[in-house]
């Protein structure tokens, strides 16, 4: 793979062009311009791998605990530090902005992947938040490989380990989803790798990192362990009494696989793949999650990470819980068999890490890039609160509002992800002021049902909010790229179908996660204290001795590092 030189790398750090990194130049221009001091080989795991599960609510360890077994989970939890209270403290709750938050230990307002998606006023256009037009793919032809991280505008803890060992540290990303693998490494990663489904079924990558796969990865491909999956069957990992925690197999509140009429097991992978993607029917079941686990082991060995006296990165993300989650909901079967199958996946992990680098050598962080709602339609059914939001519906409100309030024009020009954008040059045009605008339309917004608040671009700005949730807002707004208007829905709405369930909110059920850290520097124990997403990064730098990633606002969580 490419490999960067000093001065290729330092440029490239400056190009994320952050306000913050004004401040930490004079630090990084040392530790760059100089060699860095002889690695002091007790100062520093030789591995740590960070694990993302995808939308992994906190609840999940507690509930499906006597079902794990006793060496993932478990041995995470018993013998690590688990912080009970972690939350994300800014809203879009997604996947783009979880993964960027926690290995940049700052906010969307600063890592600038305020969504998955986003509108973009200058084209018109919808941007993904790992796209890039000018990437191309290595390894497929897909169009799944234009990515890259050139939205991220600030620096991971990846990029600081190579800035302290002068590039010698090597940064890994592996996720099936390619925002799981590409955000988490950062900018100046060695590489990262996301899963191909369709016809192919390859882990692939953009030429950002480098123009060819390495041969272990050629290897990996040419195997065939994604397609020994694909000849497989889902069932239920145990027997049946051990999924008490969830609802019948058979229930009204859970999507079923396209071409099927109902959610239940055993799911055939051969009989789904032709109308479910082929290899992409991998990523909605817990093979996708095994693959990626064994990916992994792969490039520990491919790459040779831990084997030298220069600390090395592995963010691992596992996507496949995500996509269960949205299809079955968080009551079901399927995710928590799913979730009892990880289990497993990182059980079989940490032995291969213990006989390959020594127990107590490397350092695990386990979190997750959001929760998850319970399924509106069953939830309500059962008498509590919540419902079904319809943006569509609320952008035409709005619009017609305008209309009676200004005349005719094409007043509002894209709302999603609870963003609202005017049509800036109709306002220019006719001379009204956009924050006079924004606040009669927000005063107006939260007259409406199902809506709680509403926060206007100019009070974001200025920075004059108190509501309980403007520090939420304000963590996840971007002036450049944020709307004109942001709302919150009363607690228990989501923009979804009636079955399965999505995420997003600043709400308990979206911003409650794990986060265990486990191994080397880690003191056993656990805490109710709170904590926040951005608290991640913190720790582990604090506890290896890194410079915190530029934009960080997280502290350490001194509890639970063994030697603080
Ligand atoms: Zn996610």
């Amino acid at each position: 793979m490419k490999k960067f030189g000093s001065a290729q790398l330092w440029s490239m750090v400056l190009t994320t062009g952050l306000l913050v990194l004004a401040a930490c130049k004079p630090a990084q221009q040392t530790a760059q311009s100089q060699p860095a001091a002889a690695p002091n080989t007790n100062s520093q795991p030789k591995l740590i791998i960070g694990i993302t599960v995808d939308q992994m609510r906190y609840d999940y360890i507690q509930k499906y605990w006597n079902d794990f077994g006793s060496g993932g989970f478990k041995r995470l939890v018993n013998d690590g530090f688990f912080a009970r209270n972690l939350h994300y403290n800014y809203m879009p709750t997604y996947t783009g902005p979880g993964h960027a938050s926690i290995f940049t230990g700052t906010t969307p307002a600063y890592h600038g992947i305020i969504q998955n998606d986003w509108y973009e006023p200058a084209t018109g256009k919808t941007i993904y938040c790992s796209s890039d037009s000018n990437a191309t793919g290595v390894g497929s032809t897909s169009s799944g490989c234009k990515m890259s991280p050139h939205y991220l505008q600030s620096s991971t803890m990846g990029d600081e380990m190579k800035l302290l060992s002068n590039n010698r540290s090597k940064v890994i990303g592996i996720a099936l989803k390619d925002r799981g693998a590409i955000l988490p490494a950062g900018r100046t990663a060695d590489a990262a790798y996301w899963f191909i489904g369709g016809t192919e079924g390859v882990w692939a990558t953009s030429n950002w990192y480098g123009d060819a796969l390495p041969a272990w990865v050629n290897a990996y491909n040419a195997n065939g362990e994604a397609s020994a999956f694909m000849k497989q069957s889902w069932n239920l990992l145990l027997d049946e009494s051990a999924y008490d925690e969830s609802m019948a197999d058979n229930n009204a509140y859970e999507l079923p696989f396209k071409g099927t009429t109902r959610p239940v097991f055993p799911y055939v992978m051969q009989a789904l793949a032709a109308a479910n993607g082929q290899y992409d029917i991998l990523k909605a079941t817990p093979f996708g999650n095994s693959l990626t686990a064994s990916f992994a082991r792969a490039a520990i060995e491919g790459e040779q990470l831990g084997q030298d006296a220069f600390c090395d990165l592995l963010c691992l993300s596992f996507s496949a819980t995500d996509y269960v989650g949205h299809q079955f909901g968080i009551h079901s079967r399927e995710i928590q068999d799913c979730y009892l199958r990880l289990d497993r996946d990182l059980a079989e992990l940490l032995n291969y890490l213990d006989n390959r680098l020594g127990k107590d050598q490397y350092l695990i962080f386990l979190s997750a890039d959001h929760g998850g709602a319970p399924t509106p339609s069953y939830t309500t059914s059962e008498k509590a609160a919540g419902g079904y939001w319809k943006s569509d519906q609320i952008e035409m409100a709005i619009e017609n509002k305008m209309i009676e309030w200004y005349g005719a024009g094409d007043w509002v020009v894209n709302e999603s992800n609870c963003n609202v954008f005017f049509n800036a040059a109709l306002l220019a045009q006719k001379n009204m002021a956009a924050k006079d605008v924004q606040l009669r339309v927000a005063e107006w917004l939260v007259t409406q049902p199902n809506i709680a608040t509403a926060f206007t671009k100019h009070n974001l700005m200025t920075g004059m909010l108190r509501h309980p949730m403007a520090d939420a807002v304000q963590l996840g707004f971007d002036p450049e790229r944020s709307g004109d208007i942001i709302y919150i829905l009363e607690p228990g709405y989501i923009e979804y179908g009636m079955q399965g369930t999505t995420h997003g909110s600043p709400y308990r059920y979206d911003t409650h996660v794990p986060a265990i850290f486990y191994g080397w520097g880690i003191r056993k124990g656990s805490t109710h204290a709170p904590y926040a997403i951005t608290d991640i990064a913190a720790t582990v730098c604090a506890i290896c001795r890194f410079n915190y990633p530029n934009a960080s606002i997280g502290k350490p969580i001194l509890e639970a590092i063994s030697n603080p």
